[in-house]
């Protein structure tokens, strides 16, 4: 790492938005650090872009330390984009245990993470802290109680930590996607279906790509230091809100 590039920290830098979003970030200059629990697709990536992989689960207090001993004292960059859905059940038929990893994933492992870094990235002088919320975070849908609560903690506390960081040198942002088709997250939150990932997708003319929210992320990172987006929404053009997805078949 040359002493004169700038430091990022990815979380979830194994798969899509992640990926893309690292890469984005190597090619603006910044020296990444792609943290996942996958290993071997951290590392791979890594040295694709000439960054350096960290093994880490951000739910874990433990891993989160290690992760910030391998950063040291210094970081210009924060994105906090770990996280994922799982299940579609209604509030009524869901599974508690679905609820608490979502909660888990999304609002404990940012708050784990953002709790060990905030200090390196003050200590930078200039600090930005990104954290990957979503729609979800803003609206709710049937079938997303689970998914919408653990994002609305998301939105919620990054709002809380812009309040909480004035008179500091970090700026705070709030990306929320809307539809973005990645490969593995529509995977997982239906427990490795194929058919039902691909349908959720089916007729949307050109749903949002991960690397038009890594395109995103680094445009609000090369702002001048000054200047803080509180919170951005990005959806494809067919998706005008949560319900409305125009379908060509
Ligand atoms: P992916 O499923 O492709 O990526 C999720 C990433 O999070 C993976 O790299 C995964 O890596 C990592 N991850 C999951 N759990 C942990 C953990 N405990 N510790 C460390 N890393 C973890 O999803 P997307 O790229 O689509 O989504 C990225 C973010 O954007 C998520 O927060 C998601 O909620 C949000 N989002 C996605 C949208 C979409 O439509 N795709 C829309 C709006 C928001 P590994 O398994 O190797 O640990």
């Amino acid at each position: 790492m040359s002493s004169r590039s700038k430091s990022a920290v990815v979380t979830g830098a194994s798969s899509g938005i992640g990926e893309a979003t690292a890469r984005s970030l190597a090619e603006a200059g910044y020296h990444v650090f792609c943290v996942a629990r996958r290993t071997d697709r951290i590392e791979a990536l890594a040295t694709e872009i000439g960054g350096t992989a960290v093994t880490c689960d951000v739910t874990d207090a433990g891993q989160v330390d290690a992760l910030a001993a391998a950063i040291g004292e210094r970081l210009d960059l924060l994105v906090n984009n770990a996280g994922g859905a799982i299940g579609v059940e209604q509030v009524t038929d869901a599974d508690p245990e679905g609820w608490r990893r979502m909660y888990d994933v999304n609002v404990i492992g940012t708050l784990l993470v953002t709790q060990a870094l905030v200090p390196a990235l003050v200590a930078s002088g200039a600090g930005t802290l990104i954290n990957i919320s979503s729609t979800a975070g803003h609206d709710v849908y049937e079938g997303g109680g689970g998914y919408t609560a653990a994002k609305h903690g998301v939105t919620a506390m990054t709002g809380t930590l812009r309040l909480e960081l004035n008179g500091l040198p970090v700026r705070v942002t709030e990306i929320a996607p809307g539809m973005v088709r990645t490969e593995e997250f529509s995977l997982n939150r239906l427990g490795g279906d194929q058919a039902a990932a691909d349908d959720v997708y089916a007729g949307v003319d050109e749903p949002l790509v991960a690397a038009d929210i890594a395109d995103v992320v680094t445009w609000v990172a090369t702002r001048p230091h000054h200047v803080n987006i509180d919170s951005l929404t990005v959806r494809p053009i067919a998706q005008a809100a949560v319900h409305k997805v125009h379908r060509t078949t």
